[in-house]
């Protein structure tokens, strides 16, 4: 084979490689895209383990008061039972105990709401928390959603270029002669970057290691396929 035409093949063949590397750029992309997606996503799980825990106090809090409520109406109706024993009542002495029993249960229903009246206003605290939390994971959800559909979008356009890019590569490879394009593909398979590459001084430019004179020598005469004897890949001399 003279110069020329393995100079012809080469160049072909980096118009392939060309080709190799964007398809393979966008394989990663795309390959990446489902992850990316679940990262978007995964951005809310805070917020709404949050939003979560500060509905579960309001909760918590608006139960207390129901139960301050309940606690209140119970002594209410204890000390109206105690009034109706009162009537009932001949002697002063014991009316007197009754008054007493009575100012006490009134004591114990001030305490309770004054203690109701805290509750009602660390409720509404737990209250507003949680409608800002709620918002905040309104907003963040809408960017998530609007992060995907753009990843998604991405997705649709990657997979449209990847099917061009994929025609392309078919047709330039047919004008590549067999044994250089099985050669080139077995060693793309292997190395996954690049196979053919070009001299950098008397080295690999893929894996730089300074190579024997012969290689270099028969790589500067281009008369066939020359292999780098580390990495195995197609050298070429550009110079
Ligand atoms: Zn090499």
């Amino acid at each position: 084979m003279d110069k020329q035409t393995v100079r012809g093949i080469i160049d072909q063949l980096l118009i392939v490689q060309e080709r190799d590397c964007r398809i393979a750029r966008c394989r990663q992309e795309l390959d990446d895209i489902p992850s990316r997606k679940q990262s978007a996503e995964s951005k809310l799980a805070d917020d709404r383990a949050a939003l979560e825990k500060a509905q579960a106090t309001l909760k918590a809090r608006l139960a207390a008061i129901k139960n301050a409520e309940v606690e209140i109406e119970t002594i209410r109706q204890q000390v109206a039972k105690l009034r109706e024993q009162q009537f009932q009542i001949k002697s002063n002495e014991e009316f007197k105990v009754l008054n007493k029993e009575i100012a006490g249960l009134q004591e114990k229903i001030k305490l309770r709401e004054d203690n109701e009246l805290e509750l009602m206003e660390s409720a509404e605290q737990a209250q507003r928390e949680a409608n800002n939390l709620k918002t905040q994971l309104g907003g963040a959800e809408t960017t998530v959603r609007g992060e995907c559909r753009q990843l998604d979008e991405r997705h649709k356009n990657l997979e449209a270029e990847m099917q061009q890019l994929l025609q392309e590569r078919q047709g330039l490879a047919t004008v590549v002669p067999a044994d250089w394009l099985t050669h080139y593909t077995r060693v793309m398979e292997n190395r996954r970057d690049i196979a053919l590459v070009s001299l950098e001084g008397n080295a690999c430019g893929a894996c730089h290691m300074t190579l024997p004179p012969h290689i270099l020598q028969e790589a500067k005469w281009a008369a066939e396929i020359i292999t780098c004897s580390f990495c195995g890949r197609l050298l070429y001399f550009s110079g």
